[in-house]
């Protein structure tokens, strides 16, 4: 692969180089001409000119290194479906609606990939205007995003991810398919919005308590609990929780549970 400038770390450049890995990637989406996509760090379009091929009916293309988006430009001159945007993914999630249903590509730089997922799950609006994120992760955090309670590895991204959204763990990546090669190899995700039962007037209430609760994941929640509700304990108890237990040991029905009283407390 030829390239223009020197990977950039700070922007998480690793690109995809192995093409059977792009057309598996794409095949998990199965694009038609009805669908909108969007990918999160187009790069030299690798992963771009295959979407493309499965004549989807538009792209938004995000880019935020200046050189490669104009790079993006001229590479799909000729294509009319596709809009570049030079801009930060972050910004374009909070500011920007590009429309509805749109299928979200992105082998995310990897520095922000936590911040990119969770603000796309604490959106204000629910459903979303996503109908699918197909998103590649270092495979630890992906792990992480698929921890189940009562185990070691279970974690706020967990509980914040399935709030919102079904997961579904698709193939691992070798570090191999990547220019230049990462440290570690990646994990092909893909989530899909849920109606979901435990509607909070606002998302940050969520990220709040799990925050608070997951602050030290080797003591026992109580003095974390009392943080949150003072020192009512008829809390805990309507909702059958050890005040002893670590963080890792609730329920993630719980930690929704939890939020919706930590938000009627406030009013
Ligand atoms: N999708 C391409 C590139 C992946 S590398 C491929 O698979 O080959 C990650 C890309 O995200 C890089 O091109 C990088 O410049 C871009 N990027 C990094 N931070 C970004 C941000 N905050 N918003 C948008 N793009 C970003």
């Amino acid at each position: 692969m030829k390239l223009l400038q020197k990977p950039k770390k700070s922007l998480g450049q690793n690109f995809l180089i192995d093409k059977n890995i792009i057309r598996k990637i794409i095949e998990v989406a199965n694009i038609d001409k009805s669908k909108t996509v969007m990918e999160i760090g187009a790069g030299y379009g690798n992963l771009t000119s295959e979407i493309i091929s499965a004549n989807p009916k538009k792209i938004f293309a995000i880019e935020k290194d200046n050189n490669l988006s104009s790079f993006l430009e001229n590479k799909f001159n000729n294509y009319k479906n596709i809009k570049i945007i030079n801009d930060d993914i972050l910004r374009v999630i909070g500011k920007k609606k590009l429309g509805n249903n749109i299928v979200v590509f992105g082998n995310l730089p990897y520095n922000i990939s936590t911040q990119v997922l969770t603000s796309l799950i604490l959106l204000k609006k629910w459903p979303p205007w996503y109908q699918t994120l197909i998103l590649m992760f270092q495979k630890e955090v992906a792990d992480r995003i698929l921890a189940h309670a009562n185990t070691k590895q279970f974690n706020r991204l967990a509980v914040l991810s399935n709030w919102r959204l079904r997961i579904e763990k698709h193939f691992d990546i070798s570090k191999n398919c990547f220019f230049p090669k990462p440290k570690i190899s990646s994990t092909l995700l893909s989530f899909k919005p849920k109606k979901n039962n435990f509607n909070l007037k606002n998302p940050k209430h969520l990220e709040d308590v799990t925050r608070i609760l997951f602050s030290n994941k080797r003591k026992m929640i109580n003095k974390n609990f009392n943080k949150l509700f003072g020192m009512n304990k008829s809390i805990a108890k309507r909702l059958n929780i050890n005040l002893r237990a670590r963080p890792e040991e609730l329920s993630n029905e719980t930690y929704y549970k939890i939020a919706t009283l930590y938000e009627k407390s406030l009013d």
